[in-house]
């Protein structure tokens, strides 16, 4: 048994060291593998039900691409990706707040966009015409609720 056990740890030592070598100097995981990990497994559950004749290509495609990213050694192309996939990653997460808290103060608000500096204005929901201030530009423009 402690024969057993001894063999383990060595097996778990030697794996280890194994993948500190394979990983030494290259880029590994980031915010944008942790993404494309989750979409390839998605299309993998999806490929259960269907059988989209390009799917598999694109999954493996995905795969490839994504260990591909964990083994480079371009650490700033890597970089640039992965600040670009969390910019994308932010505008969807402000939008889909919007979207939640224009749900929520659908009654109280209407949601309007600046014309001039497209900024998101919470406008109090009185019927009518009203000249409205953006806070942001200082422009007036008017808005009918
Ligand atoms: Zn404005």
């Amino acid at each position: 048994m402690d024969n057993l056990k001894y063999y383990w740890h060595k097996l778990k030592y030697n794996l280890s060291s194994l993948m500190h070598k394979l990983l030494a100097g290259r880029y590994g995981i980031d915010h944008f593998y942790r993404f494309l990990t989750s979409v390839i497994y998605f299309l993998l559950i999806i490929q259960i039900f269907f059988r989209p004749k390009y799917l598999y290509l694109f999954t493996t495609i995905l795969l490839f691409y994504n260990m591909y990213r964990v083994f480079s050694k371009n650490h700033q192309a890597r970089h640039k990706e992965n600040q670009i996939y969390l910019k994308y990653q932010r505008k969807f997460k402000s939008w889909i707040n919007l979207q939640k808290r224009k749900f929520e103060e659908r009654k109280e608000y209407r949601f309007k966009v600046c014309p001039n500096c497209k900024q998101n204005l919470r406008i109090k929901n009185i019927k009518g015409k009203h000249t409205v201030s953006c806070p942001k530009c200082k422009k007036d423009f008017d808005v009918k609720i």
